[in-house]
């Protein structure tokens, strides 16, 4: 066993055998309310439709390495022109890789925290050096003056900003994030993983800034398990990045299976209202209740503070109830106290407000 351990620890580097895998929560027969998914399906004509586009698909074929129609599809439905190039990842997961792994060794990578764990987490991992700047503890928003300082002591490459924000829901203000873009001297990545439930973006600043690039993915809007997600920036910069791309990093199911559901957007749209009208309702009804605090989200999930010291015990609970939410409290910091429920369906969203109040009464 030593021998394996010293085999591990020679061959392994230091920053991976530090890290720890990232954990997904087992949701087997749990209302499932902790990762940001869209509780909807489709319907059976939709189904149906979708299956048959998939009978033509050649699995024995390599796929398109451009994915050139689905590219295609995404720009025309985001109004892009020539002028802004486009990159497909496997999740926008693989494109933060992919971002980071371009930049010279040593690099510093800049962002906000609390903050999309990835960011870290991959940014550690290739051993890149990456700095955390507090957000304002009272309502999440950007410490402007400690970016600015952050920015002119580190030199980032790279800065991400994710607008809205995971896992604090809030939009950040533009007049900070467009002097964070101006005064960076390497890359800034707006994150927009949340637009479809936002009502801003970055899109049409790409023609003014030739550092920012927007990230987008379809995992948010109702396609997690298709695994794609995809950047928008400069023609230049992006045939550079597309270098370390892998060529078939998008499957042939994938690029069918998500073209076909860009061509039915008006569901997702459908979907999208839905989500954002029970999202007033559950903000509504959680402030409601005596102890909690929500905060304002633009995003397809909510944060909240539980009564100081509670929120484990109260996470501990609801799952005793059948309902899995995520609990940030143990990340400490801002986040102490803090729980994040993503919204559901109208019933399963009634189910976690009932089963909330029954945890802080079985817990006076
Ligand atoms: C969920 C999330 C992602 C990851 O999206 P995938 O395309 O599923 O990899 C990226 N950024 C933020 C801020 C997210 O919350």
């Amino acid at each position: 066993m030593t021998k394996l351990n010293d085999l591990i620890a020679g061959v392994i580097r230091k920053e991976v055998l530090a890290m720890s895998a990232y954990h997904v929560a087992d949701a087997e027969g749990l209302i499932k309310l902790d990762a940001m998914e869209n509780p909807y399906e489709w319907p059976e004509d939709i189904k149906t439709h979708w299956l048959e586009t998939l009978r033509d698909c050649p699995l024995n074929r390599y796929p398109d390495p451009g994915a050139r129609r689905l590219a295609a599809t995404i720009k025309r439905l985001n109004g892009l022109d020539e002028s802004v190039a486009l990159l497909l990842g496997n999740g926008s997961d693989e494109i933060i890789q992919l971002l980071l792994m371009a930049l010279p060794q040593g690099s510093s990578v800049l962002s906000p925290e609390p903050g999309f764990v990835m960011y870290k987490q991959l940014s550690c991992c290739l051993g890149l050096n990456y700095i955390g700047v507090p957000l304002q503890s009272e309502d999440f928003s950007l410490d402007l003056p400690a970016m600015m300082a952050a920015i002119e002591k580190h030199r980032p490459k790279l800065i991400f900003l994710a607008y809205p924000n995971n896992p604090t829901g809030n939009l950040f203000d533009r007049a900070a994030i467009d002097a964070i873009i101006e005064k960076a001297p390497g890359l800034v990545v707006i994150d927009e993983a949340y637009e479809p439930f936002a009502d801003s973006s970055y899109i049409e600043m790409l023609e003014r800034y030739q550092n920012l690039l927007v990230m987008r993915t379809v995992s948010k809007l109702g396609l997690a398990g298709l695994r794609l997600g995809y950047l928008f920036g400069t023609p230049e910069l992006i045939g550079q990045l597309d270098k370390i791309r892998l060529p078939y990093n998008i499957n042939v199911l994938t690029q069918f299976s998500a073209e076909f559901a860009l061509n039915h957007k008006t569901l997702f749209d459908q979907q999208t209202r839905l989500i954002r009208s029970e999202r007033a309702f559950v903000f509504a009804e959680l402030n409601a209740v005596n102890g909690i605090t929500a905060y304002p989200s633009m995003a397809n999930f909510i944060l909240f503070r539980a009564p100081a010291g509670r929120a484990n015990a109260i996470f501990a609970n609801l799952k005793h109830q059948r309902i899995l939410i995520k609990n940030l409290s143990p990340q400490g910091g801002i986040l102490e106290d803090c729980l994040r429920v993503t919204i559901g369906k109208p019933d399963e969203n009634a189910a976690f407000l009932f089963a909330l109040n029954q945890s802080l009464i079985s817990h006076l």
